[in-house]
């Protein structure tokens, strides 16, 4: 039997959360949705707001926050590195103190909380593809450490409040995630490709282009996330979310200059410091526990990216 829940959405406004509070409305539930829109606006939910059942609150989940919910999902967090080294304290205190707060939430409400860590918490990792049992590869005083360091920091806390609490949580390692609502200027590879092949322009690669990234869709990575959620209370993760099929950076660039038809030509510009050299989920765990395995190819999840771009910069091409 479907039961209606009240679910809490923080980071709603994001490439994620947008899509996940869509998904959660279509199933028949109630949705508030929290952001500070650090790093989107209201765009990514507009659609959504004359829902009745759909409730927005602007608020910083640094600070406490006080509401009657059934299940949280922890969203909230930039996630793009030129977004969450803009303000690299304001990263720690979203990863940890937002953690804190939403976990005392939970714990109040005895309400199932999903935490969205990342691939990151493997730095960059010498055992390949990354299993769940390794322990990572993270500089901690690097640029990436404000996020890398901060997620590993949730993951602890949401183990702790496992272990003292008895709290029903969730820790999903998300791999690098692609679709439509991508920002245009978070910097991520692929919304900078589409948008520099889009327009013609230099696209450009970091490095050689040999390091490796493993992309999954949208809407698969909301499918295992609410597989995931509805998964026994003892089932807590950490479990990798991602797509395991490997592409160099250079084969993606290759891919999209070919899927828009564009006369961009490459550009090579340094690599950024700790840049990871290679990434790839295993997904046995999410296979074995909830059956979960990607549905949706490179080719087809890209495509569709690149026409929700092609309308924006139609709409705006500025
Ligand atoms: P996003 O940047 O599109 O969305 C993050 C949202 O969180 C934004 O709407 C932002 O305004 C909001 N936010 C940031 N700080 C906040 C704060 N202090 N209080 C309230 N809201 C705040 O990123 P996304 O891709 O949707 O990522 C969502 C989550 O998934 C993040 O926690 C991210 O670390 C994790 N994740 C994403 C990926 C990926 O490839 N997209 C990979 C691994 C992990
Ligand atoms: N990258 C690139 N050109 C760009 C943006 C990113 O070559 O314009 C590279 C980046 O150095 C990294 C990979 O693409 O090796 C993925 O970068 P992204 O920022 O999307 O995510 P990451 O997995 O590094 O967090």
């Amino acid at each position: 039997m479907h039961t209606r829940k009240r679910i809490l959405v923080t980071g709603a406004s994001g490439l994620i959360g947008s899509h996940l509070c869509e998904r959660l409305l279509a199933d028949g539930h109630e949705v508030a949705g929290v952001d500070n829109f650090f790093t989107s606006s209201r765009e990514n939910i507009e659609h959504l707001m004359d829902d009745r059942r759909f409730e927005l609150i602007r608020h910083d989940v640094t600070f406490p926050f006080y509401i009657e919910v059934d299940e949280i999902f922890n969203l909230a967090c930039p996630a793009s590195p030129v977004h969450y080294q803009r303000d690299m304290v304001q990263t720690i205190k979203t990863c940890v103190h937002g953690a804190i707060n939403m976990l005392g939430l939970a714990k109040r409400l005895r309400a199932r909380i999903f935490q969205s860590s990342t691939s990151e918490v493997y730095g960059d990792p010498e055992i390949h593809p990354q299993r769940e049992d390794y322990w990572g590869r993270v500089n901690p005083i690097g640029e990436r450490s404000c996020y890398d360091e901060g997620k590993r920091c949730a993951e602890a806390l949401f183990f702790a409040y496992r272990r003292q609490h008895n709290l029903p949580v969730k820790v999903g390692r998300i791999f690098n995630t692609y679709g439509p609502r991508m920002h245009e200027n978070d910097g991520r590879v692929v919304s900078n490709f589409i948008i520099q092949a889009l327009r013609n322009e230099p696209v450009t690669i970091f490095g050689d282009g040999s390091q490796t990234r493993s992309f999954c869709y949208i809407s698969d990575i909301i499918a295992c996330m609410l597989a995931f959620m509805a998964s026994p209370p003892d089932f807590t993760g950490p479990m990798n979310m991602g797509n395991p099929e490997e592409h160099t950076i250079k084969e993606i660039a290759d891919l999209i200059l070919d899927l828009t038809g564009s006369r961009s030509e490459l550009i090579f510009r340094p690599l950024p410091r700790d840049d990871p050299k290679q990434r790839r989920p295993d997904i046995s765990l999410a296979g074995e526990k909830l059956g979960w395995s990607p549905r949706v190819p490179l080719r087809e999840g890209l495509k569709k990216t690149i026409a929700y771009f092609e309308n924006r910069l139609r709409a705006c091409p500025c």
